[in-house]
């Protein structure tokens, strides 16, 4: 199964995507995480996209392309993926097309998550990162279990420096003008769900799962 999470930052993409994964055992690919991966390794594609991760600008298509069209063919992705974070722009969009046309393969759901502005710079500023695993907390709802430290492998959670709510503000109006085009361009697709995420974590994965039917 192929699946694209659209959304505003903040709105949860990535921890419904590592539910997803879960439940599907397909990977979960973010292209923020790999991104943030390259530039900790200080690897070329880390040097290459560093200034614009910090920021809040988009890294250019053409590079986010090639990003996307390696991991997708890793042998993990064989059965299928979840998309978090990419396509942000119209020109991605239909990369990706063109992309899986090669590949005999199409999408299966698009899910566009949405949430209240208001919510998300809240959520953007207590959400807290393990910069090991990636784990992603929240100081407010979902706090690790032993004061700062990743349950899953005992790092310290970070706030991501793109989460400075002058970043963030920025980062909210790329995506109003960059990636919300893409819901035009997706939304009359079979597939296409909308998905409110304010309920809980568990309220909203019931729900979840129940649009995909699984
Ligand atoms: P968010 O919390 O904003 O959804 P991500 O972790 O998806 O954050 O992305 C973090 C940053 O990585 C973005 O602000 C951008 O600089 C870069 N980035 C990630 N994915 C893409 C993409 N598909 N196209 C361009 N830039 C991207
Ligand atoms: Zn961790």
């Amino acid at each position: 199964m192929i699946i694209i999470i659209l959304g505003a930052p903040g709105v949860g993409k990535g921890s419904y995507a590592r539910i997803l994964q879960e439940k599907l055992n397909i990977p979960h690919i973010s292209t923020g995480d790999i991104l943030r991966k390259a530039i900790n390794d200080g690897t070329p594609l880390g040097e290459k996209v560093k200034s614009f991760v910090s920021k809040g600008e988009l890294v250019p298509d053409d590079i986010m392309l090639e990003v996307v069209r390696q991991r997708i063919s890793e042998p993990d992705a064989r059965n299928g993926f979840i998309l978090d974070g990419f396509p942000r722009t119209i020109i991605q969009a239909e990369g990706l097309k063109k992309l899986l046309e090669k590949m005999g393969k199409s999408v299966d759901y698009i899910i566009n998550m949405i949430l209240d502005d208001e919510t998300i710079v809240k959520r953007l500023s207590s959400r807290r990162q393990c910069p090991h695993c990636g784990a992603i907390y929240n100081m407010l709802s979902n706090p690790p279990q032993n004061d700062e430290l990743c349950d899953i492998c005992g790092e310290k959670v970070i706030i991501r420096p793109d989460d400075q709510p002058d970043t963030v503000r920025f980062r909210l109006k790329v995506y109003n003008e960059k990636t919300k085009p893409l819901i035009e361009y997706y939304e009359k697709e079979k597939g296409y769900i909308i998905f409110n995420t304010s309920p809980s974590i568990e309220v909203g994965t019931k729900a979840l799962l129940e649009k995909l039917g699984i």
